[in-house]
Parts: structure tokens; C-alpha cells; sequence
């Protein structure tokens, strides 16, 4: 298996070589044509935050029930998924950003399959690349597999011009039986090349006892086809976090006691333009059109800039752009910036179970030390999609 964080390309910080990682990309230019894009459609290419891609949650819909979910899914009766006119709609407004790549998640994006096709479908007709499809694989039966990748490719799922695609199956707590998943990964590295598509295996353990479903899948698929692909798949091993979004997910049991000031000291540049073992800065964009700065399971709420379906997306990247703590991040190359800000008599004697845990409590002493207030949570007017549609029609941007 191809271990995560392996080939990982930052800005500035040497050459890049394509087809390498996770998030391989297809030209060593990649941070060159990217700005150029933005450049065309009048951002500044200097900013201190501007995306690189979108994690989109195209459904709150799942067909399983995992108890440490860290989306937040919700059964097929209950969730919801974005309409036609919200996808046409969301997909304009990443244009106008000049977006380079989205990534599609849930929920369970195939319970959400015309959806997900209309997605991938707009996304190719305006030049922006599907980076990451994220699935929980259950479409892997002997009747479904071969005739769902024919139908993702025809819908332009490898269509891209930067990035390799990624599809991205998840086994932590997942019930899809492991043939299913085996199924997928046979098909995707017998029927398209490293350069067309990149498969990778995401387990998320209970950090209690940190035990990965990885090696039953290896058996499981070793028994059907012979030899693990490990030089195709590229694997994701990680503990299940706290979500203090998601009031429904089970307790996360974690040992252990780290100081804020060793998360901070270890956590690298969340902003900082990065391919490869990554794609940074990744947004996230929650089914309700909320967007947050960062794409972290438990991302804090006050890295919510506003909403992609009532307000336009420049506006809400200038509210992130104008951001304190999102800058003193990015020019300090991390969270380790904000110790001149944050007294270590706090961050040392302050524990917290991540990076991002971390990242929640330093933003309430930044504001307070510094007087801002990070993130804009103020509820703003719902306007109709029609109106929407119109604007982002309008050249002015502005509603005709
Ligand atoms: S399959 Fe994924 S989205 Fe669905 S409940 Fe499990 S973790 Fe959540
Ligand atoms: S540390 Fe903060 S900015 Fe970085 S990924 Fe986590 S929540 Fe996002």
C-alpha cells in the first residue's frame, strides 16, 4: 500500500513531479496554471486564501448507519441532497473562481447517483477537474460494478486536465462486505492505468485499539484476484475525531493528553498551496451551502465564512481573505504562528485530542487577545435560486 503523505508538493518549495501521490497532478506547471486561471477572472493570485478544491457534500443521504460518521449522514428518508438548479448554480460559482478541482462526498454520493452524474457532467463542461469521489463502495456487486464505472467515465469522471482522479473507498465501520470493495479495486487497476486513475483505501480505526479493516480487505481480495495491487493503492489510516458539529455521533474513547502547543508545534501549513499527498487549501462545503476554510472533519465552526447558495462565492472568499486568524495562519506556515499570539501558559497545560481540536480553542483566545472575530456567522438573507441564477448571469454580478 502506498502510505499517506508520500510525494507531497508545496508551492515554492522545489519542483513537481507529475503523477506522483495521492493527489498526483498532470503537469509540473500546476501551481502556474492555476493562478493563471484565477488571474483571468480577476482574483488576485496573492491572496492569502484561494481554494485549489471543494469538498462538496453532494447528499446528507447514507445507505449505512457507522457510528462515529464524521459527515453527519443521515438515513435515505432523511437526508438531502443538493437539486439540479443548486448544482448548476454551485458549479457557476466555481467557475467565477476559476476553481480548479472538486471532490465529492456525502453522505453515500451514489444514493445520490443522478446527482453525482449531473455533478461530474457540469463540472466537465466548465473545466473544473473531480479530484476525489468519495464511496462507501456498496455499488460493488458483479451486477453493478463494470456498468457504474462505464457510466462515470462516459459522464467525464477521468476527464480531467490537473489532477488524476481519485476514488476513494472508505472501510472503517462501513457494512459494504469487503467482496464489494475488493470488486471495485479490481476493476479500477485492471481496466485504467496509474494516469487515469488513482484508488485509494481510507480505514478509520477507534483510537482505543486503533485496528484497521486493511488487512482483511487484503485477504479478502487476495483470495478472488491474487496479488494485492499495493503499488496501485494509496491508503488513508486514521483514528475517528470528536465532531463537536454533529450532536449524533458516538463519543470518540481516545487515550492520551496532548498540550495545545505540541499540536501546534507539529501541524504543517493548512493554507499553504500544496499538491501531491494533498490538496491544499481544500474547502468544504456543507449540502446546506455552508463553507468553512478547511476541509477538516471537525473543522471549527468559526472557519465558516457564509453560505455558497444565498451568497456569491467571491464574496465569501473576501470574507476569508480579510480573515486575521486565516492570515496569521498562512504567513506563519501553520498553527505554530499564533504562539506569539496564544501564551504558552495556556497551550501547555491545555489538552485537546487533534490538530483541528486545537485549532477550535486557539481561535477563541486569538479573538480575544486580538479583539477580531473569526468567521462570520451572522445569518444572512435567504434569496430565492431564481434570483441567484441571475446574478451569477448578470456581469455585474448583481441581480438583474
Ligand atoms: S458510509 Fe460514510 S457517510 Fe455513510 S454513515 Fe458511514 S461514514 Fe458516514
Ligand atoms: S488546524 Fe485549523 S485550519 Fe488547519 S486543517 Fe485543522 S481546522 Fe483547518
Amino acid at each position: 500500500m502506498i502510505k499517506e503523505g508520500l510525494y507531497e508538493f508545496v508551492e515554492g518549495a522545489g519542483p513537481v513531479e507529475p503523477f506522483l501521490g495521492k493527489y498526483a497532478v498532470k503537469t509540473p506547471q500546476i501551481f502556474e496554471r492555476v493562478r493563471e486561471g484565477w488571474a483571468r477572472v480577476g482574483l488576485d493570485p496573492s491572496s492569502v486564501y484561494l481554494p485549489m478544491r471543494v469538498e462538496m457534500e453532494l447528499t446528507t443521504k447514507c445507505n449505512d448507519t457507522c457510528g462515529h460518521c464524521g459527515m453527519g449522514a443521515l438515513p435515505l428518508a432523511e437526508g438531502r441532497t443538493l437539486t439540479d438548479k443548486q448544482i448548476r448554480y454551485l458549479l457557476d460559482q466555481f467557475e467565477s473562481i476559476a476553481l480548479p478541482s472538486l471532490a465529492i462526498t456525502g453522505g453515500e454520493p451514489f444514493t445520490a447517483w443522478r446527482a453525482l452524474l449531473a455533478t461530474i457532467e457540469g463540472a466537465r463542461e466548465r473545466r473544473i477537474d473531480i479530484s476525489k469521489l468519495t464511496t462507501n463502495g456498496a455499488w460493488g456487486t458483479p451486477g453493478r460494478c463494470g456498468p457504474v464505472f462505464e457510466r462515470l467515465e462516459k459522464a467525464g469522471f477521468l476527464d480531467s486536465r490537473l489532477f488524476v482522479p481519485l476514488l476513494m473507498l472508505s472501510i472503517g465501520e462501513q457494512s459494504t462486505p469487503l467482496e464489494h470493495v475488493a470488486r471495485i479495486l479490481r476493476h479500477a487497476v485492471s481496466s485504467y492505468t496509474g494516469r487515469e486513475l488513482n484508488v485509494a483505501v481510507s480505514s478509520l480505526a477507534d483510537p482505543a485499539d486503533r485496528e484497521h479493516r486493511l488487512d482483511q480487505l487484503i485477504t479478502v481480495y487476495e483470495s478472488a484476484y491474487g496479488e494485492f495491487p499495493h503499488d496501485r493503492v494509496h491508503s488513508t489510516m486514521r483514528v475517528y475525531l470528536t465532531n463537536d458539529r454533529l450532536d449524533g455521533q458516538e463519543e470518540v474513547r481516545r487515550p492520551g493528553h496532548t498540550p495545545v502547543s505540541k499540536w501546534m508545534d507539529r501541524c504543517f501549513d493548512c493554507f499553504a498551496p500544496t499538491v501531491g499527498a494533498y490538496v491544499l487549501p481544500t474547502s468544504l462545503l456543507k449540502q446546506s451551502g455552508d463553507w468553512y476554510t478547511c476541509a477538516a472533519f471537525n473543522v471549527p465552526e468559526k472557519l465558516a465564512f457564509g453560505n455558497l447558495l444565498r451568497e456569491r462565492a467571491r464574496d465569501v472568499i473576501g470574507y476569508a481573505n480579510r480573515s486575521a486568524y486565516v492570515a496569521k495562519v498562512r504567513q506563519g506556515r501553520g498553527l505554530k504562528a499564533l504562539h506569539d499570539v496564544v501564551p504558552r501558559s495556556f497551550t501547555e497545560t491545555t489538552g485537546c485530542t487533534s490538530f483541528c481540536d486545537s485549532c477550535t480553542l486557539l481561535i477563541d483566545r486569538f479573538d480575544e487577545a486580538t479583539g477580531e472575530t473569526t468567521g462570520r456567522s451572522a445569518p444572512v438573507p435567504l434569496i430565492p435560486v431564481a434570483a441567484l441564477l441571475s446574478r451569477a448571469n448578470s456581469p455585474t454580478g448583481k441581480a438583474s
